[in-house]
């Protein structure tokens, strides 16, 4: 679970710290961006992440809290791989599935579960969050 690239590999990137948490997130604009139901959201340390290419960004607002997200993907293969969320601009979120080893992926919360599709089962043991995740 330290490296990681786009579908076609002009965007990669090298973690050199192991993530801070695993967190699915089932908001209106992780599921338009993921192109799925949820978003697998792995949270590092921004310092932690070496990118190799430049990604193209897209901005965007939170429906329900007006949060700014820059979503960033990869311009040749439209391969989404990070957000950065402004209010913590220490953390960047990388993107589960563009992980060279998704073996160590262990999600341990669920936020905006009050926006999760119906036929999502809960689950017994991981703590969900109707909103954004309370420290
Ligand atoms: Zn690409
Ligand atoms: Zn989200």
């Amino acid at each position: 679970m330290n490296s990681g690239h786009c579908l076609c590999g002009a965007i990669s990137y090298r973690l050199t710290a192991k993530p801070d948490a695993v967190v699915l997130c089932h908001c209106e604009e992780c599921q338009r961006h993921s192109g799925s139901a949820f978003s697998v959201n792995v949270l590092v340390a921004r310092d932690a992440v070496e990118i190799t290419g430049t990604p193209r960004s897209h901005q965007t607002v939170g429906a329900e809290n007006g949060h700014l997200r820059d979503r960033l993907f990869c311009g040749d293969c439209g391969t989404p791989i990070f957000t950065v969320m402004h209010e913590r601009p220490e953390i960047i979120i990388v993107k589960a599935g563009t992980l060279d080893d998704r073996s160590g992926v262990n999600p341990v919360a669920e936020v905006w579960w009050r926006r999760a599709q119906d036929w999502i089962e809960p689950s017994p043991t991981r703590p969900r969050f109707d909103g954004d995740l309370k420290a």
